[in-house]
């Protein structure tokens, strides 16, 4: 039966497949091939999903992909050490250890031993700081692919409002600097804000990565306002959004959705990422 969607979906499948294909041109001009290593702790079903994801994503586009799989009881040392090898190896422009890692790790210190020349994922200090100061390098990948979808909809940031629903490293913190970056407004919401629904209303792009499915129903968003799902909630076999995707798209102008929104265009931006890193020298990283 077809949805009275009314809001212009913004399809992240097809943005990344375009990204790939461009990616692959590109690849097949260079003399060398961009290699990413990803590591992943433990067996986690979702993640052993995404790092399969990942590797064939590498296939497609013509990279050397390694996967390392390590058991979930594998010291904290043990995983630098794997690191500070592919540090070194030639082969290897990017580096990614896969989220989240078992309890006994601090993913800060792991992810700040992976050199940011192969800081894939953008996610180590450095990277994150040359964001917070506006010198943008390796992005995160969850939040480059959300900033291209926004751009997706030709809309000019400066002078937006846009509002942050959650405030984790991975997502909520590093869109809002995206989005201060290019002059926009920008209110980051949390599990403490007082009346969340009178915050989201006031925006012009509402970015919502909290992980509760359905938890953004239309009176809590702008009519004509530019809405991005990134949640992932799994609900039987089913992958259901933060947003209300049904009724929210009546109201919205342009809305992602979940599946084939945000997830796809982690993926292309970190395969961009990887591409990036091998063929640019960073002076400054
Ligand atoms: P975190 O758990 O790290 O952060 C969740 C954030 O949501 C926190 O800032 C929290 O606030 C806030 N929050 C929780 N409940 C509420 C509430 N009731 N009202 C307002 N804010 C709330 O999650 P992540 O940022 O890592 O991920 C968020 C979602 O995005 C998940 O579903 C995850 O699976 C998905 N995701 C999707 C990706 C993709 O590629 N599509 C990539 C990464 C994540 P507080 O800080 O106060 O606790």
């Amino acid at each position: 039966m077809k949805e009275n969607v009314s809001a212009q979906l913004i399809n992240g499948q097809q943005i990344a497949k375009s990204i790939r294909n461009h990616i692959r041109i590109q690849v097949k001009r260079l003399d060398f091939k961009p290699g990413l290593a990803v590591i992943q702790i433990g067996t986690d079903s979702a993640s052993t999903v995404y790092v399969n994801h990942k590797q064939k994503d590498c296939e497609r586009v013509g990279f050397h992909s390694e996967v390392i799989r390590l058991p979930s009881n594998t010291l904290q040392e043990k995983v630098i050490d794997l690191i500070q090898q592919l540090n070194l190896s030639k082969h290897i422009h990017g580096i990614l250890v896969q989220m989240p890692m078992p309890n006994h790790i601090d993913e800060q210190i792991v992810i700040d031993s992976i050199l940011p020349q192969k800081d894939a994922d953008g996610l180590g200090t450095v990277n994150l700081g040359n964001l917070l100061i506006g010198q943008e390098r390796v992005l995160p990948c969850t939040p480059g692919g959300i900033l291209r979808l926004i751009e997706e909809t030709k809309i000019e940031l400066a002078g937006k409002r846009v509002v942050c629903v959650g405030r984790s490293r991975l997502v909520g913190k590093p869109i809002g600097l995206l989005m201060l970056n290019r002059h926009a407004t920008v209110t980051f919401c949390h599990s403490r804000t007082m009346d969340l629904g009178l915050e989201t209303k006031e925006a012009d792009i509402l970015v919502v990565a909290i992980g509760k499915p359905k938890f953004i129903t239309p009176k809590m968003v702008k009519s004509g306002a530019i809405v991005i799902d990134v949640g992932i909630n799994r609900i039987g076999n089913s992958l259901i959004g933060d947003i209300d995707f049904k009724t929210v798209s009546k109201v919205a102008g342009f809305i992602t959705p979940v599946p084939g929104g945000v997830g796809p265009m982690t993926r292309a931006i970190l395969l961009e990422n990887t591409l990036k890193l091998a063929t640019t020298q960073f002076e400054t990283l």
